[in-house]
């Protein structure tokens, strides 16, 4: 393998490329390496039981790499408490099975680090598709939290500009929805960083490795 895509949607069937795919708990295919969680857009209270029973099913699948994505969205119309509540169980899932957790954030990064800093959880948790400040992304850094960057860091020079100035053993790439390859987002991110496509491929493999297997 030579790139890694730490949170997408849609499995590759490229040969040399390792991707996380995002998994929910009504999924079928389990196949390949995938995260599962329960995404904050998608709560229902009804079925949350049933989907917290097949999510920890689900997780000591052999293929299951990570927990995720979970998180804080502030704008989507479900309540916010209960958002809270579920993730704050998938954390504790995360703890209990020893797996990284994938996280979305919509205007809520106070509230993950807040988290962060309280629970003080021993697994690694990685903010995918970064696309704020320099300084938010270092007070995330500051915190343990690694950032996963996609398609922002090539069309957005503000993020891309971010992504410069942040440590590379700090961060992994990502397609997400797949309006990149993750191709593309290697060959941006070694521009932005000024090194051989190659360089970067052996930092984000040990990055990737370090985290998921
Ligand atoms: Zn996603």
């Amino acid at each position: 393998m030579n790139y890694f895509d730490a949170h997408t949607h849609t499995f590759s069937k490229e040969e040399n490329v390792l991707s996380v795919v995002n998994k929910f708990p009504v999924s079928e295919n389990f196949s390949h390496p995938f995260s599962i969680g329960i995404h904050p857009w998608f709560i229902k209270v009804k079925t949350l039981n049933t989907e917290f029973t097949v999510l920890e099913e689900k997780i000591q699948h052999k293929n299951c790499l990570a927990i995720g994505e979970c998180g804080l969205d502030k704008l989507t119309e479900v309540n916010f408490q209960t958002q809270k509540e579920v993730f704050v169980t998938q954390i504790q899932l995360s703890e209990k099975y020893k797996k990284p957790l994938i996280i979305h954030c919509v205007k809520a990064y106070q509230e993950i680090i807040e988290f962060k800093k309280t629970l003080k959880p021993k697994q690694v948790w990685v903010l995918h598709g970064f696309n704020k400040s320099l300084q938010l992304a270092e007070s995330c850094l500051k915190n343990g939290i690694i950032l996963s960057f996609g398609k922002a860091i090539i069309n957005r020079n503000k993020v891309a500009e971010v992504f410069k100035k942040l440590p590379l053993n700090a961060i992994l790439l990502e397609t997400d929805n797949n309006d990149v390859t993750i191709f593309d987002v290697y060959k941006k991110a070694s521009e932005i960083k000024n090194i051989e496509v190659t360089e970067l491929q052996k930092q984000v493999e040990q990055n990737f490795k370090n985290i998921f297997i």
